[in-house]
This record gives C-alpha cells, sequence and structure tokens, in this order.
C-alpha cells in the first residue's frame, strides 16, 4: 500500500474496527485506486480518500410495529446517504436479521462506485432494518413497512434520495412503503424504485439485475472468444437476481445446474428448463418456500443440505447472487480446477478477497459485483427518467438501454484496466472509473 492510503486505511480501521464488511469493501477500493493516486496527486490534496470514506449522513431510527397477537416488536431502520456529488442519493433497502451499520456502510459504499459506472446521474445510499420477513404474515410485513416510512419519510424524495429494493424487500414491500409515503406526504413521486407497474414502475426493472449480469458475462466471454450457450452454469440464491439471472441463461442457450437459498443448495442434472423456472418463480415469490421443495418435486434434482453450490460439479461460468462472502478462497479454487472460466457476481462482494485473488492469479474472467450487477440500480434511474417525463417505455426499449448500459460499462471497465497497465483486471477497472468520476465533481463542488 502506498503511505497515503495505507494512512487512509489505517485510520479508518481504528475508528471502525468491528464495520469488517465495511472495511473489506474499503481496502479493496483502496487498493484498486493507488495507479491512479500515483499519476494524479490532486485527489490527496483534497483529501478525496478520507471525505469519500465517510458518509455524507447517517440515519438511525426505532422502528415499532404491533405483531398479529398485538405484541410489541421494535426493530432499528437505517438510512446511510454515502455520496451525493453526483445525483441525489440511490440504492437499495435490505430487510435481513444480519442487518447492522457496517453492513449498510459497506453497501452504500460499493453503490457510489456502481451508480456513477452506470453513467446515469446518481449518488450512493443504501438502508434497511434487521427486521426479518421470513415467517412473517402480509399484514406484519405491512405494519412493519408502515412504521419504518413513518421516520423514514423525512430524509429522502425524488430529487434527495431515492431507495430500492435489496435483500427481502421486493414488489410487496416497495408496494407499502410507496403507499405509506404517499400517504404521510400527500404526494405521488418517484420516490421509491421497484413500483408496480400501474402505479409507476418500469417494465423490466423486476429482471434488471439478473438479465444484467448475464450481458455482462457474454460481454466478457467475447473477450475470450466464448459464449454462453451450451456453458454450465452455476447460480447461487433463488431470490430476485438469480431468478432472472437464470431465465437469462435459458434463453440463451446454457445450462442452469444449481440454485441455492440459506439452508442449502440443488443440483439440476438435466439443467433449469422452463417448467422448473416457473416452479421456482412459484415456490420463491407466492409459496414462499424452500429450495429443498425443488428436490421434492423433481426427479433429476438433488438437494445438497448446508452446502454451497461452487463444489457441487464442473462450471464454464458462476453468478454468485445470494450474499457478501459466499465464495472463499477454497470454493475459488475447486471452480477454477475444474474449468471454471468466467465469475460474473450478482450479489454485492459475494466473493471473498481470496478467492477474488485466485480469480485474478489464474487469469479467470472475473467481474466484481459493482459492475456486474449495476443493470438493476441502472434500471431504477431509468424508472426515475419515465417518472419525471411522466411516460412509460416499453419492454423493448428498457431492455435495449439496459443491455447498452451493460456493454458500455463492461466496456469502460475493460479499457480503463488496460488504460492503468493491468489488462484484464475488472477490479481495477471498474474502480478506477467509478471513483474518477465522483472526485472530480467532489473537486468541482468545493469543500464540503
Ligand atoms: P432476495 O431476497 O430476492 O434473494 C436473496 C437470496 O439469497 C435468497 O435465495 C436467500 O436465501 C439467499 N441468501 C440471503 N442471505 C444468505 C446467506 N447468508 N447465505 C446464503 N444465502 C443467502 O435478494 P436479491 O436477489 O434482490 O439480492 C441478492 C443479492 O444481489 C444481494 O447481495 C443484493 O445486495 C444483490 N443485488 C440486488 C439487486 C436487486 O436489484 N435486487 C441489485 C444489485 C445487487 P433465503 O431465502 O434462505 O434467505
Amino acid at each position: 500500500m502506498s503511505v497515503y492510503v495505507k494512512e487512509v486505511y489505517d485510520k479508518l480501521s481504528k475508528k471502525y474496527p468491528w464495520e469488517k464488511e465495511f472495511l473489506q469493501a474499503v481496502k479493496e477500493v483502496l487498493e484498486s485506486l493507488e495507479i491512479l493516486l500515483e499519476k494524479e496527486p490532486k485527489y490527496q490534496k483534497y483529501a478525496i480518500l478520507e471525505r469519500i470514506v465517510e458518509p455524507e449522513r447517517t440515519i438511525i431510527f426505532r422502528v415499532p410495529w404491533l405483531d398479529d397477537n398485538g405484541k410489541v416488536q421494535v426493530n432499528i431502520g437505517y438510512r446511510v446517504e454515502f455520496n451525493s456529488a453526483i445525483g441525489p442519493y440511490k440504492g437499495g433497502l435490505r430487510l435481513h436479521p444480519t442487518v447492522n451499520l457496517g453492513i449498510l456502510k459497506f453497501l452504500g459504499f460499493e453503490q457510489i462506485f456502481k451508480n456513477s459506472l452506470t453513467g446515469l446521474p446518481m449518488g450512493g445510499g443504501k438502508g434497511g432494518s434487521d427486521f426479518d420477513p421470513k415467517g412473517k404474515s402480509d399484514n406484519e410485513v405491512m405494519k412493519f413497512c408502515q412504521a419504518f416510512m413513518n421516520e423514514l419519510f423525512r430524509h429522502i424524495g425524488a430529487d434527495t434520495d431515492v431507495p430500492a429494493g435489496d435483500i427481502g424487500v421486493g414488489a410487496r414491500e416497495i408496494g407499502y412503503l410507496f403507499g405509506q409515503y404517499k400517504k404521510l406526504k400527500n404526494e405521488f413521486t418517484g420516490v421509491l424504485t421497484g413500483k408496480g407497474l400501474n402505479w409507476g414502475g418500469s417494465l423490466v426493472r423486476p429482471e434488471a439485475t439478473g438479465f444484467g449480469v448475464v450481458y455482462f458475462a457474454e460481454e466478457m466471454l467475447k473477450i475470450i472468444k466464448k459464449g454462453i450457450e451450451g456453458s454450465r452454469v452455476a447460480i447461487s440464491g433463488s431470490g430476485n437476481v438469480a431468478q432472472y439471472a437464470a431465465q437469462k441463461i435459458i434463453n440463451l442457450g446454457g445450462k442452469v445446474m444449481t440454485l441455492s437459498d440459506s439452508n442449502g443448495s440443488v443440483l439440476i442434472k438435466n439443467g433449469l428448463d422452463q417448467e422448473k423456472w416457473e416452479f421456482l418463480m412459484d415456490l420463491k415469490n407466492v409459496k414462499r418456500g424452500r429450495i429443498k421443495e425443488m428436490a421434492d418435486k423433481f426427479k433429476d434434482v438433488e438437494y445438497y443440505e448446508g452446502q454451497k453450490p461452487w463444489k457441487l460439479g464442473k462450471f464454464e461460468i458462476a453468478l454468485p447472487c445470494a450474499t457478501q462472502n459466499e465464495l472463499d478462497e477454497s470454493d475459488a479454487k475447486e471452480l477454477v480446477k475444474n474449468g471454471c472460466l468466467c465469475v460474473a457476481e450478482g450479489a454485492n462482494m459475494p466473493s471473498t478477497p481470496e478467492a477474488v485473488n485466485v480469480f485474478l492469479a489464474n487469469k479467470i474472467s472475473y467481474a466484481p459485483g459493482k459492475a456486474s450487477n449495476a443493470g438493476g440500480v441502472a434500471t431504477s434511474g431509468l424508472e426515475m427518467s419515465q417518472n419525471s417525463i411522466r411516460l412509460s417505455w416499453t419492454r423493448e426499449e428498457v431492455d435495449q438501454k439496459l443491455h447498452n448500459i451493460m456493454i458500455n460499462i463492461h466496456r469502460t471497465c475493460y479499457e480503463t484496466a488496460k488504460e492503468y497497465k493491468t489488462p484484464g483486471n475488472y477490479v481495477n477497472g471498474a474502480n478506477i472509473a467509478g471513483f474518477k468520476k465522483v472526485a472530480d465533481a467532489m473537486i468541482d463542488q468545493g469543500i464540503i
């Protein structure tokens, strides 16, 4: 590490030693930036690193709500408004028992660079709560969402901060959150994205992150003269991102071999087909069941309790689409040993730093989430544009724009990595390109 980078990182890790995921995300970005900082002393002169690692504002609040038994429950709500240099804060809300400030700071920090890479005017933010939607009734989820919005509404707005979904927040939750915002503010604005189609949502937003990951993987594969058709693909997770990554892989002639949830993984011997995909959609989005039930239903599906997908077979492509740090060094080594060529992250920071080192050392085409999963937020940006002009684009129009954005992000990362003499290193490409735009805007806007 250079002296400047080390100084900033050491100070941060002394200040927040318990925020492990946040420090992990910062370290990865700062290490990539060393080659840029050497060339451009202005970033040190204006203390950009010291400023960019601190959120502009953090809101923490109590969320009391009544469960179905009439008992008072209390959760903690957060919104981290990290950086607004290039646009209003933008980033999802996560509802999961593991949520704490460190997790949201890591996600908000990543979001700054991801949003910058999309080319759209969006700053970085993230929020959520330690509320666990699993096993809760619709009524309880609604009560929680309303209570959460009773505080959050003061801090957000179509030109200030525009939250969206993330783990545990899908169409149902966005509906309840939007309804309560509208009631409190008495205005109908595009304050959340991922809205229903009848009330301001964009076509292709549900599909966007998953489709975008596959579009990005396609571009990486083109560079090494390979394709998705006929490839075996390991996908982790079975939520929003995994579902639509799987659909796009099927459409492009690839074979989806695995899916998972927090209990275990399934190996689908003949690959996921349309019938199984529809079963998955009903299982996860309507019945809210477990992935194990796929093995109960289909003969060629085997369930592995407590296991991740990465060691269950030979895969040319891996798409981690569940959660942070779900793919470790030993998983990465096994993937490489079994002939994996391409890893595109659907989740945020799913590969540990050790796993990333294995991919880079073995010249695997590896895309960090902030580049390959940016299709979701990009389409949220398109939803904001449609809300502003009060028009809706067709499915084809939105999908085409999404596709172009992913091609552009790929090109930007690839060219930037080459320019800074680390060809093929999408980590450096994404971090440097994402950072430069935000850092230059911060310099232009003065010390604020
Ligand atoms: P969902 O809630 O729809 O699905 C999450 C999936 O990941 C579920 O299958 C869940 O299993 C699994 N999962 C969650 N936590 C763990 C864990 N600790 N161990 C193993 N599996 C786990 O979320 P999304 O699909 O929206 O999000 C998935 C990832 O993609 C996240 O990292 C998110 O930040 C990222 N992302 C999402 C975007 C979006 O547009 N939705 C945009 C960009 C990134 P279970 O049901 O058992 O909890």
